[in-house]
């Protein structure tokens, strides 16, 4: 469905992201941790658009799209979520899905259809009680799930996830990942998390991916993940 042959880029003298391989299969979780500054978010940049990898090729169904815009990238069928939730903070949050829905893939129809699939996806998410609530006033979890609704909105059929459980209680995070296997299963979506909480993505994920200094170190199910000893090294430190 997605993936990365020779991904590399830098940012002066920092290669964020160093002959970076990965694929995404559909249907599939597949999780990407690796330490901070380890060029996850970066990995994420450049398969959306956002910045042009230096090398390498990034296709999507067999398409490169590397280079393309990002909106361009998002009507393809690429969507993602960003750590800090990036909302229209005077929109509420049925707007803010409705934003969503224009980038989308699908032609939109008549306000009162475009409103009904809005909310939609905000029922989908929990959220259709705080419809006509700005974004500024929601909480984090909330504007989490108005921006996974909105995502959910441009019909992707790949889903990228930065940390979607940063910052939350241990309540919250619960009900995230089961609503983002929810999502998963409802639209067999393929989906590629990025996430630091090791318990939540090696319960989720069928796959593993691990990076540090923009290089992958391993890749496997994440029993096999957990036990490799580079892993364990960047982790815990050496010994
Ligand atoms: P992660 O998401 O794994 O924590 P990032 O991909 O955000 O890591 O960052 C990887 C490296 O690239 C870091 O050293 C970071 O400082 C650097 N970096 C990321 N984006 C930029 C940018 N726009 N300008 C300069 N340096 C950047
Ligand atoms: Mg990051």
């Amino acid at each position: 469905m997605l993936s990365g042959e020779k991904v590399s880029k830098s940012f002066g003298g920092i290669q964020a992201l160093d002959n970076f391989n990965f694929h995404v299969n559909a249907g599939e979780i597949v999780g990407l941790i690796g330490p901070n500054g380890s060029g996850k978010t970066t990995l994420f940049n450049v398969i959306t658009g956002v910045y042009k990898p230096d090398s390498g090729l990034i296709l999507f169904k067999g398409c490169k799209i590397n280079g393309l815009r990002p909106d361009i990238i998002c009507k393809m069928g690429i969507a993602r979520t960003f750590q800090t939730p990036r909302l229209f903070p005077s929109l509420t949050a049925l707007e803010n899905v409705i934003v969503g829905m224009i980038h989308g893939k699908k032609e939109l129809t008549t306000k009162s259809d475009v409103k009904k699939e809005a909310l939609y996806y905000l029922e989908l998410v929990g959220m259709s009680e705080k419809k006509d609530v700005p974004a500024s006033l929601l909480k984090l979890s909330e504007r989490r799930k108005v921006q996974l609704a909105a995502a959910l909105a441009t019909n992707p059929e790949v889903l990228l996830l930065d940390e979607p459980l940063a910052g939350l209680s241990s309540i919250e995070v619960q009900s995230m990942i089961k609503l983002i296997e929810k999502v998963q299963r409802e639209y067999n979506i393929s989906v590629f998390w990025i996430e630091h909480i090791m318990k939540a993505i090696m319960a989720t994920a069928q796959r593993i991916i691990v990076i540090n200094n923009g290089k992958k170190i391993a890749e496997g199910k994440p029993a096999e993940v957990a036990r490799d000893e580079k892993v364990i090294e960047i982790y815990l430190g050496a010994q």
